[in-house]
């Protein structure tokens, strides 16, 4: 397949590069990795008239330790996060999670940036994101602005990215006191995209009780899930085994509404969430008891 006709800019400065966002508002789309842009444009799935490439955009790469946590250039290949000691230090959620997107070398293409702002809802760090109460600088000629991770996913591969605006930087808070993370997945191989993912965080109190409980689901609705029922049941609770499946099922009943296609059906993809987010909560509370003491 061969994709329709388009313009190609490669702009040497974000500034050049936001000035043909804005001169080409609605048609232009920017292309980062390409990993997913490039094959939906070849199946004419997308047909942008003008092609963006960020790729000279070193300003955009990079990622950095902050006095209040890390800081990832939109550009930051896939690879880099995955291999980068300082995302291991501060975001051990996202840097567990770095090996389950796709294959070696997408994930040498791909970019952090990409993958958010494309908001497939299988992607796994969508739902990372908002575990990790993440927020995105959004860049466009009139100025800029911050979006949580909250409010930037609106539906099917939809955010609040405007067609002029280009997704520049990921502000991830550092870990929090007595917290401990965990993702797990299920694909049908390794490096497919998941049929059901959860990312997860737990807090305890001093006392090892549940102080609260994140959860975020890819793969089971029209974008990333966030789910409030574990919370709600273990709130100043022990982390005890019965407690955490009867989590999981509350979350698998009442949480999440999944969809049957050619992979899953939605019963089966309810039960795999019943199984992974057991999983997560338990890993991730006993790593919240190990960083406590
Ligand atoms: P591109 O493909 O270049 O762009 C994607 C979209 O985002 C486009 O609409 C583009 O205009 C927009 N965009 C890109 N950068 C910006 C920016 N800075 N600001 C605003 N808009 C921007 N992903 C997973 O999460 N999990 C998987 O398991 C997985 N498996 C894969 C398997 C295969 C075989 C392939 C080909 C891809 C897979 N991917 C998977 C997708 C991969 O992670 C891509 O890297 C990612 O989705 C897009 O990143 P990219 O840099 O290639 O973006």
């Amino acid at each position: 397949m061969k994709p329709a006709p388009f313009a190609y800019h490669r702009p040497a400065t974000v500034e050049a590069a936001l000035h043909l966002l804005a001169e080409h508002a609605g048609e232009a789309k920017p292309l980062a990795g390409g990993q997913s842009l490039i094959p939906t444009m070849n199946f004419r799935l997308s047909q942008p008239k003008v092609l963006i490439d960020l790729g000279d955009l070193d300003e955009l790469r990079g990622i950095q330790a902050g006095r209040h946590g890390l800081h990832i250039g939109a550009m930051t290949t896939h690879a880099a996060v995955e291999a980068s000691p300082v995302v291991a230090d501060l975001a051990p959620l996202l840097a567990e999670t770095m090996p389950f997107i796709a294959h070696p070398q997408i994930r040498n293409r791909g970019t952090i940036g990409g993958s958010l702002a494309h908001a497939d809802p299988a992607a796994e760090l969508p739902a990372v994101m908002l575990v990790l109460r993440a927020q995105f600088g959004l860049l466009s000629s009139r100025g800029h602005r911050k979006v949580k991770a909250a409010d930037f996913y609106t539906g099917l591969f939809t955010t609040a990215l405007e067609p002029q605006e280009l997704l520049a930087t990921i502000e991830i808070p550092k870990p929090e006191k007595r917290t401990g993370y965990a993702f797990a997945e299920i694909a049908r191989r390794h490096g497919d995209y998941a049929l059901v993912g959860v990312a997860g965080a737990v807090t305890l109190d001093r006392k090892g009780l549940c102080d609260g409980v994140r959860l975020a689901l890819l793969s089971v609705g029209d974008g990333p899930v966030v789910c409030t029922g574990a919370s709600q049941l273990m709130a100043g609770r022990a982390p005890t085994d019965d407690l955490i499946r009867e989590a999981a099922e509350a979350v698998a009943a009442k949480d999440i509404d999944p969809p049957s296609d050619i992979h899953a059906s939605a019963a089966y993809r309810r039960q795999l969430t019943r199984v992974l987010v057991a999983r997560v909560i338990e890993q991730a509370a006993a790593r919240a008891g190990g960083a406590a003491k």
